[in-house]
């Protein structure tokens, strides 16, 4: 007995055009691939748009970047030394030796700082013991990642590139696949406290990675976030598995097809003032942003 047909979705449609593409470039048997002119949103910029419409425009409209807060920096140190210790194990099998770990780590951060790449907050205190505190946090994660998770990891892609083109979509999805192991893609994350229970159901960035590899390799794999946290106790990598449905990656394309429109028509929406990122601590354009609201004290 045939079961209920499978409903049509968009995220079958971009693949069949895609495959339909292939074979007809194939077919004119050219050299040359028509260039893509279109252009493009990424992850960060999905997630500053969603977050909030004024740093998007700020960033990518205006072109006002600003440098990373410490936590931002001391994940991308660690992501560094966790980069180099599995593409290690990819080109050789072997993991890199600890205190090579240990100095990639730290010598990202002191990079970092001697670039003037980092914003620092009067929360973060002296700069001096700030730029401390983020190397040993920095190192601490990397070392983690080294110990609990990396001997476990058979990378097939590390920092997998893609760029795909949505139809009837001003811009292309372009990004990098964090980690892509046989039946599964990886993102992982540093925090200062455990992730939510339900963080890797609700990860957009694993949509999107699942999304690119749907594209990319016609199948849907299983993903996961590894989470590490610098606790009191120790430094911790927690695993959270989970899926993506192609119902899942119909809604991130329309929600790229939104961002992608908003974009277009410069409807730029500030966030809540309530919500988190619109401070001083967490946005760097909050000095100049006439939609922040200023703290007002009272004297009693
Ligand atoms: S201060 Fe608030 S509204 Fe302004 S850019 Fe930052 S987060 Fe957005």
């Amino acid at each position: 007995m045939r079961g209920p047909r499978r409903r049509w979705t968009a995220a079958d449609q971009i693949f069949f055009e895609k495959q339909e593409r292939e074979m007809r470039e194939k077919s004119e048997a050219r050299d040359v691939k028509p260039a893509l002119t279109k252009p493009h949103l990424s992850k960060s910029q999905l997630g500053m748009l969603f977050r909030c419409g004024i740093q998007y425009e700020y960033a990518y409209v205006k072109g006002e970047r600003r440098p990373p807060g410490i936590a931002a920096l001391r994940g991308r140190a660690a992501h560094t030394a966790i980069e180099a210790d599995l593409r290690s194990k990819q080109a050789t099998g072997e993991l890199l030796p600890d205190e090579q770990i240990r100095d990639l780590a730290r010598d990202a951060v002191h990079d970092a700082f001697a670039r003037d790449d980092v914003t620092l907050h009067p929360e973060d205190g002296e700069p001096k013991k700030a730029r401390a505190a983020t190397v040993d946090e920095a190192v601490k994660c990397a070392a983690a990642h080294h110990e609990q998770r990396a001997p476990e990891i058979e990378p097939i892609w590390i920092e997998r590139p893609f760029r795909i083109e949505i139809p009837g979509i001003a811009h292309d999805l372009r990004g990098y696949i964090d980690l892509q192991e046989a039946n599964s893609i990886t993102d992982t994350k540093t925090s200062a406290k455990p992730p939510k229970k339900d963080a890797a159901d609700v990860s957009e960035q694993l949509t999107l990675y699942a999304l690119a590899a749907f594209v990319l390799d016609k199948t849907l794999p299983a993903v996961a976030l590894d989470t590490i946290t610098v606790g009191k106790r120790g430094t911790t990598v927690a695993r959270q598995e989970s899926v993506r449905t192609r119902d899942d990656l119909d809604v991130e394309l329309r929600r790229i097809a939104r961002a992608s429109a908003v974009i277009e028509k410069g409807a730029f929406v500030p966030t809540n003032p309530d919500n988190w990122c619109c401070s001083a601590r967490w946005c760097g354009w909050h000095s100049v942003c006439p939609y922040a609201r200023r703290r007002v004290s009272i004297a009693v």
